[in-house]
C-alpha cells in the first residue's frame, strides 16, 4: 500500500497516509455524527455532533496508529527492518521487511496489535465509566464509549486466526512451532485468510441483501480484500517452500559483465546493450560494485542527453543495493529485494562482485525444484 503523503516519523518509523484513508474517515465521522449519536443523544446542536464525530474519528485513527507503531517497534527490536506505517482504506499496515527468525518472535510482533488495541479499549471504557459515575452521560460520554466499544472489536476483528490479519499470525506461529516448518504454516494462516474472506462476503451479502444496510457491503469489500491478500501470502509460502535449501550460489549468474560507472550512456548503448543478454549491468570499481544500471534506467534517458549522462548517473546507488552471500539461502534474500534494482541483487565475496540474481534467475529456481519435487 502506497502512501499518498506522509505524516512525520513515529518511534522512528515514517508514517504516512493513503488517500484512500479518507473514505473510511468521512464514513465513521459521518456515520456517528448523523446517524448514531442524534439517534442516542437527541436534542443537541448539529455543531456538537460534527464536532463529537470527528474528534471521535481521529482519537480512532490514533488509536489505530498505536496498533502500527506496536507491531513496527516490536518488529524492529525482534531484528527486522521496518519501511513504514501506512494507514489506508482498511485501517493500518507496518510495512515490515524479512521474516521473524522463529514462531516467538512472530507471535510477539503479531501479538502486540490486538493487545494494544485492546487496552485502549480498556482505557476508553475506564473514562466511560467515570464519566457515567459522574453523571457525564452526554455527547462526550457517547464518544469516549463508542472508542472502547471499536477498540475492543478492532482487537477481537484482528484476532480472527487467518491470514493476513494478525491473529493469521498468530495461527502461523502456533502450526510453526508445532510442526517446525515455516512455508506449511503459512499456507494454512493462508487458506484460513481465504475461508475468512468467503464467509465474510457471504455475510456481508446477506446483511445487504436482508436490509441490514450498507455495513453489509462493507464486510464483503473487506472479504474480498481478505482473499486477494490471502492467496499473494499462498503463493509466496510456496514458493518459499520450493526454494527451501536453494543458496544463493546455486541460482546466481556468475562472473556478469560490468561497467565503469563514468560510461557514458551513449557508449553503453552503443557497444553493450545489443552484444549483452542480460538487462542489467552491475558498475564496478576495482571488483567492487558501486551501482547497477538496468536497460529501464537506461531508456529513461532522452537520445540527444545519451553522450553527456554517465551511467553512474541513471544507476541504482551503492546503497541501494541489495548485497547477498554465495552460501546465503535465496529464502532470506528474497524479502530483501528492492524495486530500485527491478528485484535483483548483486553477490559478493569478500567485498568483490561474484555474481548478479535476476527475477528470471529465481523463477528458474522455483520451476527446477517444483519439477524435482
Ligand atoms: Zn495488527
Amino acid at each position: 500500500m502506497r502512501a499518498s503523503f506522509r505524516l512525520g516519523r513515529v518511534a522512528g518509523v515514517p508514517v504516512g497516509v493513503n488517500w484512500s484513508v479518507l473514505v473510511i474517515f468521512a464514513l465513521i465521522a459521518w456515520g456517528l455524527a448523523a446517524n448514531q449519536f442524534p439517534r442516542s443523544y437527541p436534542d443537541r446542536s448539529p455543531v456538537g455532533y460534527a464536532l463529537a464525530g470527528l474528534a471521535a474519528a481521529v482519537v480512532f485513527f490514533v488509536g489505530l496508529l498505536a496498533h502500527e507503531v506496536s507491531h513496527a517497534v516490536l518488529a524492529k527490536r525482534n531484528g527486522l527492518t521496518v519501511d513504514g506505517i501506512t494507514l489506508w482504506l482498511f485501517g493500518g499496515v507496518a510495512e515490515l521487511r524479512g521474516e521473524p527468525r522463529d514462531p516467538g518472535a512472530e507471535l510477539r510482533i503479531a501479538g502486540v496489535g490486538p493487545l494494544v488495541s485492546l487496552l485502549l479499549g480498556a482505557f476508553f471504557g475506564a473514562i466511560a465509566a467515570l464519566l457515567a459515575l459522574a453523571g457525564q452521560d452526554g455527547l462526550l460520554f457517547g464518544a469516549v464509549a463508542w472508542l472502547a466499544g471499536i477498540n475492543v472489536l478492532l482487537a477481537i476483528f484482528n484476532i480472527l486466526p487467518a491470514a493476513p490479519l494478525d491473529g493469521g499470525r498468530l495461527l502461523r506461529a502456533a502450526v510453526w512451532k508445532a510442526t517446525g516448518d515455516r512455508a506449511r504454516a503459512s499456507v494454512v494462516a493462508a487458506r484460513a485468510g481465504w475461508v475468512l474472506g468467503v464467509l465474510l462476503i457471504g455475510l456481508g451479502l446477506w446483511q445487504f441483501l436482508s436490509g441490514v444496510g450498507f455495513g453489509g457491503l462493507w464486510l464483503a469489500l473487506i472479504g474480498w480484500f481478505l482473499i486477494g491478500a490471502a492467496g499473494a501470502e499462498e503463493r509466496q509460502a510456496r514458493t518459499g517452500s520450493a526454494l527451501r535449501g536453494v543458496r544463493v550460489g546455486d541460482v546466481m549468474t556468475p562472473q556478469p559483465q560490468t561497467a565503469s560507472a563514468e560510461m557514458t550512456v551513449a557508449d553503453f548503448v552503443d557497444h553493450y546493450l545489443f552484444a549483452y543478454r542480460h538487462s542489467a549491468l552491475p558498475l564496478t570499481e576495482e571488483g567492487r560494485p558501486t551501482g547497477l544500471v538496468t536497460v529501464d534506467r537506461v531508456r529513461g534517458v532522452p537520445a540527444e542527453r545519451r553522450a553527456s549522462t554517465t551511467l553512474a548517473e541513471v544507476a541504482c546507488r551503492a546503497d541501494q543495493l541489495v548485497l547477498a552471500q554465495t552460501g546465503e539461502q535465496l529464502n532470506d534474500l528474497l524479502p530483501r529485494l528492492s524495486e530500485c534494482a527491478d528485484g535483483r541483487a548483486l553477490v559478493v565475496t569478500d567485498g568483490q562482485l561474484v555474481g548478479i540474481v535476476s527475477p528470471s534467475d529465481i523463477s528458474r529456481a522455483v520451476q527446477h525444484s517444483t519439477l524435482r519435487a
